[in-house]
């Protein structure tokens, strides 16, 4: 497959939509945290019946979990970005990190943060 380079204009744009991801990503996570919280003051009000204070610790502890599942996605997400924007700084964008080819334009286009080649990616996913 023919690997069209980067122009400038292509990193600019990519940077830049890797920075509104950013930002959209932190806004979920501060909306998240702030679910959380008021979570945990709700537990801590202490106006729950005894019959009902097993189930909803239940159901509270299973949306927490969840939360946290998509807190931790959102927060590997952020730090993807991130390191795909340093690697913009550095010059060493697009650059697959495994065998050192350059990375499918196309595939840069549909997801700005990845770091590996498509063979690469579905190498590692299948392990
Ligand atoms: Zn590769």
């Amino acid at each position: 497959m023919a690997v069209a380079k980067l122009t400038k204009k292509d990193l600019d744009d990519l940077a830049a939509r890797l920075q509104s991801e950013r930002a959209e990503l932190l806004e979920q996570l501060s909306t998240i945290e702030d679910q959380a919280f008021a979570a945990t003051q709700s537990d801590m009000s202490g106006d729950v019946g005894v019959d009902d204070e097993s189930a909803d610790a239940g159901t509270a502890t299973f949306e927490r979990e969840k939360e946290l599942s998509i807190e931790q996605n959102v927060r590997d997400l952020i730090q993807k970005i991130d390191r795909a924007l340093q690697r913009i700084d550095a010059g060493t964008y697009g650059i697959c990190q495994r065998c050192g080819n350059p990375i499918e334009k196309a595939r840069l286009k549909a997801l700005p943060y990845v770091d590996l080649c498509i063979k690469d990616a579905q190498a590692s996913s299948r392990r």
